[in-house]
């Protein structure tokens, strides 16, 4: 086909065009279809729970790179209990994780500055508060357990918590209830009392997310509130 140099080079003008449309177009898709932190760490969790755990970021090539730095996508809020381990419920691995554990998965200005920094200096887009099943801190808070030394602190702390205080006493599933109760309280609270994190959320470069650790199936489910 002989064209006109002019017909040539509007031909050539509107390939250009429609290629650069089409990479576009498959940009912009790739970008919707990204893998969120939430995405992972759910997808993890769904490995753990069928027992089909992959171990990922274990091996030492990996562990090498991250000596130089580490890299966590994600901050986990949750409580000390030995059966409650963030990296094998969500089948995450080394560098993956910054995790800040206390019984009752309670916060003061200590665990903020610690969330805060890995908000800050990791660019971590998301901030998970795990609450579990069957938890012996709030277990202890139900139960008016007399705490000896600082143990008090734990349940003073939860005895505060407005959520906690709302769930009636006769409560078949009080223990549960409040489980979750707390967990949200928490999610409320770490923005509430940091700005900036609050400025982070706002400003849609944060996700804070509650969520609950079921010890008999292994599964973890997002709270609503
Ligand atoms: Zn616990």
């Amino acid at each position: 086909m002989h064209l006109h140099p002019c017909n040539k080079y509007f031909f050539i003008k509107s390939t250009l065009l429609v290629l650069i449309t089409a990479m576009l177009v498959a940009c912009t898709h790739q970008e919707i279809k990204k893998e969120t932190g939430l995405d992972k760490l759910m997808k993890g969790n769904q490995r753990f729970a069928s027992l089909r755990p992959t171990h990922p970021n274990e091996d030492q090539k990996h562990m090498l790179e991250e000596s130089k730095a580490q890299h966590p996508f994600a901050v986990v809020v949750c409580c000390s209990d030995s059966r409650v381990a963030p990296e094998l419920i969500f089948d995450q691995g080394i560098g993956d994780l910054f995790v800040i554990r206390t019984a009752g998965n309670i916060i003061g200005g200590l665990e903020l500055g610690s969330i805060e920094y890995a908000v800050e200096h990791f660019k971590c887009k998301l901030i998970v508060v795990l609450g579990h099943e069957n938890c012996g801190a709030i277990k202890a808070f139900i139960d008016h357990d007399e705490a000896p030394g600082h143990i008090k602190e734990i349940i003073d702390s939860i005895t505060k918590e407005s959520e906690i205080k709302a769930i009636s006493i006769n409560d078949k599933d009080r223990l549960d209830h409040s489980v979750i109760a707390n967990t949200i309280h928490v999610s409320k609270q770490i923005s509430a009392q940091s700005s900036l994190i609050k400025e982070k959320i706002d400003n849609k470069q944060l996700q804070i997310v509650a969520s609950r650790y079921d010890l008999n199936d292994f599964k973890v489910s997002i709270l609503k509130y």
